[in-house]
């Protein structure tokens, strides 16, 4: 069968990529304007230099494809570190730590010109608590007079400071190569449950639409419960079900077998469960009774999958009891409360009678492949400069606002961002986001794009 056929294409293809061992992650950074952006450019080889359009909102860890000497890795941007941090800083700093954690080398940026601040001493605090392989980068050092100063940085007892000057470029090289000599040839720390095991969905929708019966009449009789995820305080059951041949682990399956009583506050914990499944899974079916109309909470929980910035599948269930009239009535309600995520493949299916269980899997690796997916960054630009030629952002106030160069800076789901000599009008960047799902066809997966604008 035709479906069988996409499907041990897809399975291979996933399967290939998860064992695929990651690139070395390195982390920059320094507190604020110590020229950690600046830097970040000189090594992704940009001529411009950028800064993020909304600070605090782009202000968390951006992961940049990097090469040098024909060796890969990934850039974290970590943004700004404040020590005694809060509010959003508190983040930017939280943000920071979690990328040191998964760094297998920090790149610690200090202002040579400034010299040591307080701050400065904070950060080292903290990353030699890490013990990471480090490189000192004492930036802005744009002539060999200057060198001095970058002496100075010995007394953060980091070892020794490279001199480089992120505008000019100076010393970068030299300070990329002692990178390649300290970097592993595979990460060592990236967030491992993103490598390895089955695929992890979460099977979530209102009471009643059916999660339990079908969970059932996938698991059939070999249902194999898990673990208890160690670590966690909460009661997360998984369940590794087979199917078509490949193993999923379903997340959170003691939210749906225990039977849950609508009482008072029961809804407000039915959400939080849907959440911590969301949190754990890298792909969610959202089930739907198609027995009765679409309601505020299907919607609700739909978009609770949506802003997890997971895979998604939409499964309407029930679909034994349709009739001609109801039918209708449901391809209504799905133009006027889906149209937002017709990017999400559909299955329709009957727990009770098993019709169509076999479409899940189908949709569930459609859905996942387009949520590993990377853009080359030669193709992604490729695509900009054809749209931008054929269809430029319109005159405003006598200015016309490019896109420079675009990139994809993470997967999963796919993240990018475009460089510009100004703000893009939200209509056109709307636009730009359309063009690119279906150019590069992200069924089934969330897609951001944000802005940078030049200097
Ligand atoms: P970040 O906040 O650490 O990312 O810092 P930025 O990269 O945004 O740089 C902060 C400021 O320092 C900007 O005005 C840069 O132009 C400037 N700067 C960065 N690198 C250098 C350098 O090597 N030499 C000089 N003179 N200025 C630099
Ligand atoms: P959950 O609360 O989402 O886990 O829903 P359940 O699996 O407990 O199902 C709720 C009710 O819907 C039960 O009475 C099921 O028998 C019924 N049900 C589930 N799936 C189907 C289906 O495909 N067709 C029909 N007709 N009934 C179903």
């Amino acid at each position: 069968e035709e479906d069988r056929e996409l499907l041990l294409d897809w399975g291979f293809e996933t399967g290939a990529e998860r064992t695929a061992e990651p690139d070395p992650v390195v982390a920059v950074v320094g507190r604020p304007n110590v020229g950690k952006s600046t830097i970040i450019n000189r090594i992704l080889g940009r001529r411009e230099a950028v800064v993020e359009d909304k600070p605090g909102v782009t202000r968390d860890r951006v992961f940049y494809p990097a090469e040098w000497n024909d060796k890969t890795f990934t850039l974290v941007d970590t943004g700004g570190w404040e020590s005694d941090a809060k509010g959003i800083n508190a983040q930017v700093a939280a943000q920071a730590e979690l990328a040191v954690a998964h760094a297998d080398v920090v790149i610690l940026v200090v202002d040579a010109l400034v010299g040591i601040t307080a701050m400065d001493e904070a950060i080292v605090q903290m990353l030699r608590r890490v013990r990471k392989p480090l490189l000192l980068a004492a930036n802005k050092i744009d002539d060999a007079y200057q060198e001095p100063e970058a002496a100075a940085l010995w007394g953060l007892g980091m070892g020794e400071p490279h001199p480089v000057s992120g505008v000019h470029g100076r010393g970068i090289a030299d300070m990329l190569d002692e990178l390649l000599k300290v970097m592993p040839e595979h990460s060592q720390y990236a967030e491992p449950e993103q490598y390895d095991g089955p695929r992890r969905v979460a099977l979530i929708g209102r009471p009643n639409t059916g999660k339990s019966s079908l969970l059932n009449k996938l698991a059939g009789e070999d249902r194999a419960v898990v673990n208890d995820l160690a670590g966690t305080t909460r009661d997360p059951v998984d369940e590794l079900v087979e199917l078509g041949g490949l193993p999923f682990r379903f997340v959170d399956t003691a939210g749906i077998r225990r039977r849950q009583h609508m009482a008072k506050g029961a809804e407000f914990y039915a959400s939080l469960r849907t959440q911590t499944a969301l949190e754990r899974s890298e792909v969610a079916v959202v089930l739907l009774d198609v027995s009765e109309p679409l309601s505020e909470q299907d919607v609700r929980i739909l978009q609770l999958a949506i802003e997890s910035g997971r895979a998604l599948v939409l499964a309407f269930n029930k679909w034994d009891t349709l009739d001609e009239d109801r039918r209708y009535e449901l391809e209504r309600e799905i133009d006027r409360d889906l149209a937002h995520v017709a990017w999400a493949p559909r299955v329709n299916l009957s727990a009770k009678t098993g019709w169509h269980k076999d479409k899940l899997v189908p949709a569930l690796l459609r859905s996942l492949e387009s949520w590993d997916s990377r853009i080359p960054t030669g193709r992604l630009n490729a695509f900009l400069g054809e749209i931008v030629a054929a269809h430029p952002h319109p005159v405003r106030g006598g200015k016309q606002p490019r896109i420079l160069f675009g990139t994809q800076v993470s997967s999963r789901p796919p993240k990018f961002v475009l460089f510009t000599t100004g703000f893009l009008d939200p209509g056109y960047r709307r636009f730009i986001t359309r063009r690119l799902r279906e150019t590069f066809d992200f069924e089934g997966t969330p897609i951001e794009v944000t802005m940078r604008v030049r200097e």
